[in-house]
């Protein structure tokens, strides 16, 4: 079921800048980078892994393992974008309990931090999008918002504009907090155990295979695509429905995210479960399972704007590229 939603016609006010707005951001010195080592070693070496593995395993993988691993990889990304995106961080519906459990099971496939965290530096991320409040302000370059912000400590008014983030619903959700509690034992079992195991077993695939390709290359390759929402989806693109903001529509990032590509209409409209204003499509595979799942009343109250709406913003604010959904996309 969805539910249109007459929000303000100024969402990006609403959703994006109001607190920097009333409060301005103090012209600063410039802030003396501290290097977090250990995170910064951490991750590197993830990645030099990922290209001996490459280099190693990739002429002797089996097909069913690199089928296998593109297979867990996006369920993984199904955790990221119908979980701790559209249904924990933007609340744009509702969820059962066992979809709530399936959720969670899926993110923890993707292996990243813990929901608490992701959750906070997303809403961060969308109230002072693409300021010093941002932890991965796009402004600071493409490397700091793909990856360089994990890397080095955060800018003082990350600090500061943390504590305007509620995080009241999450702290109080028992399967929330259930998942952190047990936050590594889910991590390591679903994201590499079981993704390493299961072609060892089932056909055979030698170990060294199995570790490189279906654990370390597909973990590095999928936690990239996530990461380039944050960096990529703030460069390169159009803004059909919003030419003041960073965000861009990207179709490419869209497919490889399974939806998430959408970037400028999702900042516009944060709020609306697609993120994406057409709907389930192949390139937004994770609303058509949302969709399957609103159908069976484990989704619901799935939130949308009008079509109004969304035609006054883009005709307000957007650069000239949106055009009407036709009516065989409604
Ligand atoms: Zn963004
Ligand atoms: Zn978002």
């Amino acid at each position: 079921m969805r539910t249109k939603t007459e929000e303000t016609a100024e969402p990006l006010i609403e959703n994006n800048n109001k607190e920097s707005v009333e409060e301005p951001l103090k012209p600063q010195p410039p802030q003396k980078r501290e290097i977090l080592w250990a995170t910064a070693i951490y991750l590197t070496t993830w990645h030099v892994l990922a290209v001996i593995c490459t280099i190693l395993y990739w002429k002797n993988v089996k097909m069913a393992t690199i089928l296998w691993s593109l297979l867990v990889g996006f369920i993984g990304q199904f955790g990221v974008t119908a979980g701790v995106h559209r249904f924990y961080t933007h609340r744009s519906y509702k969820a059962k309990v066992p979809l709530q459990i399936i959720l969670l099971a899926c993110y923890s496939v993707a292996g990243q931090y813990r929901v608490t965290d992701w959750v906070h530096d997303h809403r961060l991320h969308h109230k002072f999008s693409d300021t010093d409040g941002d932890p991965h302000n796009a402004n600071r370059g493409l490397f700091f918002s793909h990856i360089g912000w994990l890397m080095q400590r955060g800018h003082p008014e990350v600090f500061r504009r943390s504590k305007t983030i509620d995080m009241t619903d999450i702290n109080n959700d028992p399967l929330v907090q259930f998942h952190t509690k047990y936050y590594w034992f889910f991590k390591i079992t679903l994201c590499f155990i079981l993704p390493v195991l299961v072609p060892i077993y089932c056909w055979n695939e030698s170990w060294m295979e199995a570790i490189g390709i279906s654990g370390v290359l597909r973990f590095v390759i999928f936690t990239n695509m996530t990461f380039s929402i944050n960096s990529l989806a703030h460069f390169w693109g159009t803004k059909p429905y919003d030419t003041r903001i960073r965000p861009v529509q990207n179709m490419a990032l869209a497919i490889l995210t399974t939806g998430e590509g959408w970037h400028n209409y999702h900042h516009a409209f944060p709020w609306d479960y697609r993120a994406e204003e057409y709907g389930g499509n192949m390139t937004n595979p994770t609303t058509m399972i949302l969709d399957l799942f609103a159908k069976i009343g484990w989704a619901y109250d799935c939130k949308t704007p009008s079509a109004d709406l969304v035609r006054q913003v883009a005709s307000k604010h957007g650069d000239g590229s949106w055009s009407e959904v036709p009516a065989e996309c409604k």
